[in-house]
């Protein structure tokens, strides 16, 4: 006997106290707890207090008869499936025909053998737990079925007949009265435009062939959903396939999900364009797509000096400035001849990053040449942008590349147009450069000299030219001025304007910045040890090196290795830098004052910036540019100019310095004006540190010189 039969609780119903007490007896001995009613009325109430796992139910009883108490005892809550055995007179076939049709699953005949029924009570027990727990199984799978929106359904081939799960129905939002069985009925259901790849699954499936969709439905209350079907073959032995099985899952919430994800990796959530990623697969498809004789016009566009709104106007007004510039581009492409009946990607403009757009456009669609269309684009983003009481004046520049002239490759295009962008951007800005083989011979070259610059600081290659700053009225020495140059191996000796932009541009300014301020600093250090006349040496800094996070430690590093005194260094950096922005230039500044070292603004007078900041920034010297000195002579207006430097210099307490000064009319006007320390080929050129030596230790520079 299992344990589980001998926890097994037995209600027996006899309205004879006989038959009640042997029962009793028989069914205690082997671990049954029973459970007694001697009437109906009572049986019903026993088993709704004592929950029994099985009933025996005699038929004939006064009042409640046997029959009705079954009934009633199957409408109890829990009471459906309880196993009731009935007992009866022997051979009464009518009663036992009843029996069954109210719900009892077994009987037995009076006399009753008490060893037979024991085994029957334990089969009809086990079947019972049989059931339940497959009634506990279906519904565990009906709310996982829920729970996971997924229908289940077999497809009965031979019989055409369908047969579904209830929460199938309910993805639908429909009973399945109004569900025919049959797979056409989904056919009706499914959003017009999925209904072909759904027949053509039906159609394969009912040849016995699984199948994988992804489709959309049209609930019953309008909503459109989107379901995952999936189905297999079942087989008969003989391999014949008997049916298919299959289960539809709502997927809806996740495919929006998945939209959501790609919409924010592929667009660009300011404008809605597509992003840098999408719109290099959205060029691969294009040309993918464009035979030879298509050609493609791939054009970078990039706002100049876009920094500027941001800085002085805000971020929310750059944000609108990318948006309009976005719908502007995105109409004139609208508007090309050819757009109307495009196919899709044919014209894509797409944001790849801050102020960066492409546009690219199969050249039929395009009308006139990609050149036109691009200055066209340009003409869209120069229109004045008015805010309610601003107006932003945009300008752009372009590089075009076209396929498949330039290359067939999608990466290289948009390499090439940016660097034709590049070189637009070099020159005169607000323009259209097309990608050509000048220009990939000049990047070629570009390259080199980069890989060059940086095997040239290892093998130091670099020096230090040096320019005194001469002070007229007693024609001594003031300070001097550090230049770099390049002693190229093949090309000889390169001035600043050859290298250091490039140097600037990918970031190998940083560390020849750093290299000059050492190397200067030293050479300072050795001019005080021989006792030579410069008070202090003047290093230029570029704008990357300004802002770079080392600037400070690296000054301070070359002051100590050198064993300098800060007030020996002086730094020059241009108006330009210094605008870029005006909180940081300040803190910098600021900081640098704190050290000890001279501040310097070279150029003075090309950059075009407030004169504000001259107030603002701890500034202790302006270097006037020598675009003003060279025609000082003869030039009203940069006399003028020069004249109100000066002046304004002496005001807020500045240190003026003329450069470029190439002969002694400069001198005179300049002397003439007061400005009195003064730089140029007529003094010197700048000389290397051995030849600047003989230099001093001739006497220097001396009026009769020039
Ligand atoms: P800058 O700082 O304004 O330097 C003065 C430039 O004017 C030097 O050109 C110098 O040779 C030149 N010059 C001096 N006197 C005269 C003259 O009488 N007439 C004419 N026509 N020119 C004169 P250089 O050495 O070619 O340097 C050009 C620019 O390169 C410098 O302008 C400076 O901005 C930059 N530079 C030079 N060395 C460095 C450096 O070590 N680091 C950084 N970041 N920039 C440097
Ligand atoms: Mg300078
Ligand atoms: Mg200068």
């Amino acid at each position: 006997m299992t344990p589980f039969l001998a926890r097994g609780r037995i209600l027996v119903v006899d309205d004879d106290a006989a038959t009640r007490s042997n029962a009793l007896a028989a069914l205690r001995a082997v671990g049954f707890v029973s459970i007694e009613a001697c009437a109906g009325s009572e049986a019903l109430e026993k088993y709704a207090s004592q929950q029994p796992d099985i009933v025996l139910l005699d038929l004939l009883m006064p009042r409640l008869e046997g029959f009705e108490v079954a009934r009633r005892l199957h409408c109890l809550p829990r009471g459906q499936r309880i196993p009731i055995i009935i007992m009866t007179g022997p051979e009464d076939s009518d009663a036992i025909e009843r029996a069954y049709q109210v719900g009892a699953i077994d009987f037995v005949a009076k006399p009753i053998n008490w060893m037979v029924l024991r085994h029957r009570i334990q089969h009809a027990l086990r079947s019972a737990r049989t059931l339940d727990e497959l009634v506990r199984s279906e519904t565990n799978l009906a709310n996982a079925q829920r729970i996971a929106h997924l229908g289940s359904w077999e497809w009965h081939l031979r019989e055409a007949y369908v047969q579904r799960s209830e929460q199938f129905f309910a993805l639908f939002g429909e009973g399945p009265q109004a569900f025919p069985p049959v797979m056409e009925a989904v056919l009706e259901r499914v959003f017009p435009q999925d209904r072909d790849l759904v027949r053509e699954a039906y159609t394969a499936a009912s040849k016995g062939r699984a199948f994988r969709i992804q489709y959309r439905i049209v609930r019953n209350d309008g909503a459109l959903r989107t379901v995952f079907e999936q189905a297999e073959p079942v087989r008969n032995a003989d391999g014949s396939v008997q049916r298919l099985q299959g289960t539809t899952q709502d997927v809806t919430e996740r495919v929006d999900a998945e939209k959501r994800i790609r919409y924010l990796a592929y667009y660009d959530s300011l404008t809605g364009l597509p992003g840098r990623q999408f719109c290099r697969d959205l060029l691969k498809r294009a040309i993918r797509r464009a035979s030879t004789e298509r050609s493609i016009a791939v054009m970078v566009l990039d706002l100049d000096r876009f920094g500027r709104i941001n800085e002085s106007l805000g971020q929310g007004v750059g944000d609108q400035v990318l948006q309009v510039v976005a719908q502007r581009l995105e109409k004139t492409v609208a508007a090309l001849p050819g757009h109307a009946d495009s196919a899709p990607g044919a014209a894509v403009v797409a944001r790849i990053g801050g102020d960066q757009f492409v546009v690219f456009v199969e050249n039929a669609l395009v009308g006139d040449s990609p050149e036109a269309l691009a200055l066209r684009l340009l003409e869209a983003v120069r229109e004045p942008i008015l805010f309610e009481d601003i107006q932003v004046a945009l300008r752009a520049s372009i590089g075009l590349a076209v396929y498949p002239a330039h290359t067939d490759d999608a990466d290289t295009l948009l390499k090439f147009a940016d660097m034709a962008l590049s070189e637009s951007k070099r020159g005169q800005r607000n323009s259209v450069r097309s990608f050509s083989d000048e220009l990939r011979t000049a990047a070629d070259l570009r390259v080199q000299l980069e890989s060059e610059m940086r095997a040239a600081l290892e093998r130091g290659e670099f020096e230090l030219f040096y320019q005194p700053v001469v002070r007229i009225s007693d024609h001594k020495i003031d300070a001097v001025e550090a230049l770099v140059r390049w002693r190229h191996p093949k090309r000889g000796l390169l001035g600043p304007g050859e290298f250091i932009p490039l140097a600037e541009e990918c970031g190998l300014i940083v560390e020849i910045g750093e290299w000059g301020l050492r190397q200067a600093c030293k050479q300072m250090a050795e001019w005080m040890r021989k006792a030579y006349p410069p008070a202090a040496v003047a290093v230029n800094i570029s704008g990357i090196s300004f802002r770079h996070v080392r600037l400070l430690s690296a000054v301070q590093q070359a002051l100590t290795d050198a064993g300098l005194a800060p007030e020996r260094l002086e730094l020059e950096m241009t108006e330009s830098v210094l605008m870029h922005d005006a909180e940081m230039t300040q803190g910098i500044l600021s900081v640098l004052q704190r050290m000890g070292v001279r501040l310097m603004v070279d150029d003075f007078g090309t950059g075009y910036s407030s004169l504000a900041y001259l107030k603002r920034f701890p500034i202790d010297v302006l270097k006037i540019d020598r675009s003003f000195v060279k025609d000082l002579v003869y030039d009203n207006s940069d006399a003028a100019i020069t004249s109100a430097v000066l002046a304004m210099a002496q005001e807020l307490g500045l240190g003026v310095i003329a450069e470029g000064v190439e002969n002694e009319a400069q001198l005179l006007a300049l002397a003439s004006r007061g400005c009195d320390l003064m730089q140029g080929f007529y003094f010197t050129k700048p000389l290397p540190a051995d030849e600047l030596a003989v230099w001093f230790e001739g006497g220097g520079w001396h009026p009769l010189d020039g």
